[in-house]
């Protein structure tokens, strides 16, 4: 178990996860991201805290939820462990997650998506993350804009410019979609 983290079982405090979507928005400059992001510790608990990375993992054979145990070999240098001696199941902390099938580290995920949010050309997401393989360029690119499209056609009867009331609250503009809305949408959902 790594003392570090929130719990034997939880990588941040549950009640530290925002609830409502409103309290996910928000601003990150690429320094202070770097910042909050020195460590492959700080960057677990960052993604954990935004919902990029699940906060806990339970085992489906025994239903118990698993431990945090030590993986250093391992890029994310932790990975989940069912706790019963007889199952030992381990799970990736990215399991689940959209970066599960990926190489890459978490840290150089997370700039890319930054970056990529930001409308900075692929090639300096690149560039800035720390630099990949072109293919692997171009596939976080598209599953970026493919994940943004497949979220603006779920939500589709509410498309609009988003703004925030002096409370916080998510107030909708409706506008009708066309391509010109995907582009001003993809500006207004970072
Ligand atoms: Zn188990």
């Amino acid at each position: 178990m790594d003392t570090n983290y929130y719990s034997p079982t939880h990588l941040v405090d549950p009640a530290v996860i925002p609830q409502q979507p409103q309290d996910l928005i928000q601003e990150w400059s690429l320094r202070n991201l770097t910042l909050a992001t020195m460590t492959t510790e700080d960057t677990v608990k960052f993604m954990a805290q935004r919902k990029l990375l699940a906060n806990s993992s339970t085992c489906e054979a025994c239903n118990r939820l698993r431990t945090i145990h030590q993986n250093p070999a391992k890029t994310d240098t932790i990975i989940w462990e069912c706790p019963n001696r007889q199952c030992r199941s381990r799970k990736s902390i990215r399991g689940g997650s959209i970066f599960s099938e990926s190489q890459l580290s978490l840290v150089q995920l997370l700039t890319f998506m930054s970056c990529w949010a930001e409308e900075y050309p692929l090639s300096q997401c690149n560039k800035e993350s720390g630099g990949m393989a072109e293919h692997t360029q171009t596939h976080w690119g598209l599953m970026w804009r493919g994940l943004c499209e497949d979220w603006l056609i779920a939500h589709s009867s509410q498309i609009g410019r988003i703004t925030l009331d002096n409370n916080h609250n998510i107030v909708p503009k409706i506008m009708e979609i066309d391509e010109s809305c995907y582009m001003k949408s993809k500006r207004s959902y970072h």
